[in-house]
């Protein structure tokens, strides 16, 4: 099977659906054109630490698994539980590594990740994310797993260290999560790297704090100073309403007030409540892969439908084309997934 790595969205994601599905599917596939309208088009070191460690996971014959590459073929072999370490060599996401090999692991029976590279960059799911927000939705879809932050990672250096422990997948069940979401509690986490002056700590907490109050929501608010390779800062903005949880990060930069870090945290988080929405847009196309492979029909409503979305529908089409997945709604705007 070939796939057009330049197909909508024509990102990385389109490389790390199709490594998962051909391991679990056992369907061989060839990938052209990818990342090709990206500025660095080609395989990136996050994108070649995902090749890498799905072949070893599941003893695949790959070739074209070099930086740079636009071109892969791989050749799915049997998967092997088990203990693994991979180091992205980079600041490359660990989040993005992680989400590539839980499943395949999970469902050969359980095992140890270390994972090296970026723990809270760009454009990826960060450390927290995957322990507040993506971990109790998968958990109440079936699976089991532990994750530790033992080093903190930020762009350029990198350097951090995640830990993941994960159980045995018996089934893995549909979720239905029905808006609207009304969080019991929404947790504020502002962290600090111990190189950065304390304030920005406490100015990115207070903001966040004030927002939320001001739109009604009584939250719990945590202030971290921690240690790593590069400085860096990050405002954490999470809910939780029985099974649903909805979360955005948002990352400190030199220049950036404080106050802007938390506001560009706590605004998507109101807005997608208004928007009557039950997950947040990442967690929309992030739980798409898990619920075409369960049993059960799957519902919940983001609120924005991203090309990241359709065309992880696109990709997964082509390894489970039994799998009904129906998007209602307009690209851009709130929509239903079923
Ligand atoms: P490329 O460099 O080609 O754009 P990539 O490998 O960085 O690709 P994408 O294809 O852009 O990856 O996919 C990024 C993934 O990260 C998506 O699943 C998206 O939901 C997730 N993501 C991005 N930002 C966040 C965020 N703030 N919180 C949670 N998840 C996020």
């Amino acid at each position: 099977m070939t796939i057009d790595g330049s197909y909508g969205e024509g990102g990385g994601q389109i490389l790390r659906t199709a490594l998962t599905l051909s391991l679990l599917t056992q369907k061989p596939f060839r990938l052209i054109n990818i990342r090709a309208g990206r500025p660095k088009p080609g395989l990136r070191p996050q994108h070649l630490a995902c090749v890498k460690a799905a072949a070893r996971l599941g003893k695949a014959e790959v070739s074209g698994a070099e930086r740079g590459s636009m071109d892969l073929l791989f050749v799915p072999g049997r998967l092997r539980p088990g203990a693994y370490t991979f180091d992205i060599g980079t600041a490359g996401a660990t989040g993005l590594l992680f989400q590539t090999l839980y499943l395949l692991l999970a469902i050969a029976g359980g095992g140890r990740l270390i994972l090296r590279g970026g723990t809270h960059v760009p454009m990826s799911p960060c450390f927290h994310y995957l322990a507040e927000v993506f971990l109790p939705v998968l958990s109440a879809m079936g699976f089991s797993a532990r994750l530790e932050i033992r080093r903190y990672g930020f762009y350029p250096v990198g350097g951090g260290e995640i830990l993941a422990e994960i159980g045995p997948l018996e089934t893995l069940s549909g979720i239905r999560l029905e808006p609207p979401f009304s969080p019991e509690a929404t947790s504020v986490l502002s962290v600090v790297t111990s190189d950065l002056p304390d304030h920005i700590r406490r100015r990115q907490a207070q903001r966040a704090e004030k927002l939320l109050r001001e739109a009604g929501l009584a939250c719990e608010v945590r202030l971290e100073s921690v240690k790593s390779a590069s400085p860096g800062t990050f405002v954490g903005v999470w809910g939780q309403d029985e099974i649903k949880r909805i979360g955005y990060f948002a990352l400190g930069a030199r220049g950036k007030p404080a106050e802007r870090v938390a506001e560009e945290a706590v605004r998507p988080y109101l807005e997608t409540m208004r928007a009557r929405a039950s997950v947040d847009e990442y967690l929309a196309d992030q739980i798409l892969l898990p619920a075409a492979l369960a049993e059960g029909q799957t519902f919940y409503v983001t609120p924005k439908i991203t090309r990241h979305l359709l065309t992880n529908a696109w990709v997964i089409s082509h390894f489970l084309p039994e799998a009904k997945i129906e998007i209602r709604g307009q690209e851009g705007r709130t929509g239903e997934v079923i």
